[in-house]
């Protein structure tokens, strides 16, 4: 049974909810899914495999129950660079003060700290700014040995351990591909989520490197990179050439770069992964203060409409949704203000600009058609019959004000499709000939309520059927058409 309350779910903005402490409950996942999360994360920075699994096992079996699709992002840590343990679980470093990070193992204390960063005496220079725990605490590097950093302290705080260590501008010697991470992928592998996210990535070969790992275990999953350092940023078009999605990480990303470039950077990278036709998640920050009240600040507010206003095909929660107080009330939130931003977006503004960005290739013409055809006839959706989840793609790069509908075989295309712009996925056997096509768009609008009897819907299909990647055709359909004939 599908359920109805997804059926009829109108808000095109994705969300992708974190999952940790406060959320990983049978009982809070299930509010969760009836509450709108599209997506649900697990970052592997924190929490065991075991409860990580748990998660998994735990979204897959109530999205089923409850006949709603939601995917699974695993979220790779990748080369975080984090203080290590303190004796008594803290320490407090006072400003003017000197502290030595050292890549030697111990306890910490407020003189010496080690870290888990065996590159970091070769990388940095005299000089450098040293960033720890998203900037709450800052050290300017005075001396450098082969294991030790000599600091002073310039902004002081309490330290606890793995706090994360960012260097800005410093390019790490460190390779990308880990033993860690290596463990990490094949984790992922086993548990077989829609996509993987992959933290601090800096090149497009760190993307290949990871895809041939993937690859190589059998595991096509697509990969998402979270955009978070200044080089990702500086190499971003290779960057997306190479990824299946992109993340704008903006927590680790506004310590790397200055913070008030992060708004433009993000305004770039959307425009960007809209015109390739892949999906984008703004992450970080969107409603924090909802992780201790019940209500956000309106600049947070702000922060949500205005990403959707970008074009974000989806917004992330993470720690308000992990650890918070409120992790329901805050998707309640953010669904709520993502579907009233969305009333402002110029469709057919976009529709017609993006007519630059038309590719030279079939399925791309019959996604840029429907659209139009949509537009100009005031057709109520959009019914894309799809194996492989391209078309449905395709069709949403033009941000058609009409509801996507995927009709797939397919429980992974339905589940991949979570994450993009407008598209509302679902699964149907796979038709057989033309006739159940316009069949089961109907049935499919009808129970969406997106469309009545006697409205116009359009079609893309591919013919011959069932054969991913050849959509070729566009149909202006009457609901109800081949009933009203044979009565
Ligand atoms: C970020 O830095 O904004 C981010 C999403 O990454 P993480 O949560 O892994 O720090």
């Amino acid at each position: 049974m599908r359920n109805p309350r997804y059926l009829r779910l109108r808000r095109r903005t994705k969300i992708v909810c974190t999952l940790g402490p406060a959320s990983g409950s049978a009982t809070a996942i299930r509010r969760l899914i009836l509450a709108g999360m599209n997506v649900a994360r697990i970052n592997l920075s924190h929490g065991s495999d075991t409860e990580h699994a748990q998660h998994i096992q735990t979204v897959r079996r109530l999205a089923e129950r409850l006949g709603i699709p939601v995917a699974i992002l695993i979220d790779l840590p990748g080369p975080k660079y984090r203080t290590g343990n303190i004796a008594g679980g803290s320490t407090v470093l006072r400003k003017g003060a000197h502290v030595t990070l050292t890549t030697r193992q111990g306890e910490g204390t407020s003189k010496l700290i080690p870290v888990n960063f065996p590159t970091l005496p070769q990388d940095v220079k005299v000089g450098d700014t040293v960033v720890i725990a998203d900037g709450a605490i800052q050290l300017k590097v005075q001396e450098v040995s082969d294991t030790d950093v000599r600091c002073r302290i310039v902004v002081g705080g309490l330290l606890t351990p793995g706090r994360g260590i960012v260097v800005p501008g410093m390019t790490s010697s460190r390779p990308f591909m880990t033993d860690d991470l290596r463990e990490d992928i094949e984790f992922a592998t086993a548990q077989g989520p829609d996509y993987v996210a992959l933290s601090f990535v800096e090149t497009a070969r760190d993307v290949e490197e990871a895809k041939g790992i993937l690859k190589r275990a059998g595991a096509e999953i697509p990969v998402i990179s979270k955009i978070e350092r200044r080089q990702a940023v500086a190499n971003f078009d290779e960057l997306l050439a190479v990824s299946d999605g992109i993340m704008v990480a903006r927590g680790d990303l506004g310590v790397d770069i200055p913070v008030q470039k992060v708004p433009l950077v993000q305004k770039e990278i959307i425009e960007k992964c809209n015109r390739a036709g892949k999906p984008v998640i703004t992450a970080t920050q969107m409603l924090e203060s909802m992780i201790d009240m019940a209500t956000p600040t309106r600049a947070e507010a702000a922060d949500v409409a205005n990403a959707v206003l970008d074009g974000t095909d989806a917004v992330m929660l993470s720690a308000e949704t992990a650890i918070g107080k409120h992790p329901v009330d805050v998707v309640k939130t953010m669904s709520r203000i993502a579907s009233e931003a969305e009333t402002a977006i110029p469709y057919e503004d976009i529709l017609h600009e993006k007519r630059n960005e038309a590719l030279p290739e079939v399925d791309d013409a019959a996604a840029r058609a429907a659209c139009q055809i949509a537009h100009q006839t005031g057709a109520r959706a959009i019914a894309t019959f799809t194996t492989g989840g391209s078309t449905s793609l395709r069709v949403s790069k033009y941000r058609p004000k009409q509801p996507i509908v995927a009709v797939t075989p397919s429980d992974k295309v339905v589940e991949r499709l979570c994450l993009v712009w407008g598209v509302r996925p679902v699964k149907r056997p796979e038709p057989v000939s033309l006739e159940q096509v316009f069949e089961q768009a109907t049935e499919v609008v009808m129970e969406m309520r997106v469309a009545r009897r006697g409205d116009l819907i359009i079609i893309t299909a591919g013919l011959p059927l069932a054969v991913p990647g050849s959509t070729n055709l566009v149909k202006i359909h009457t609901v109800g058409e081949k009933e009203i004939e044979a009565s």
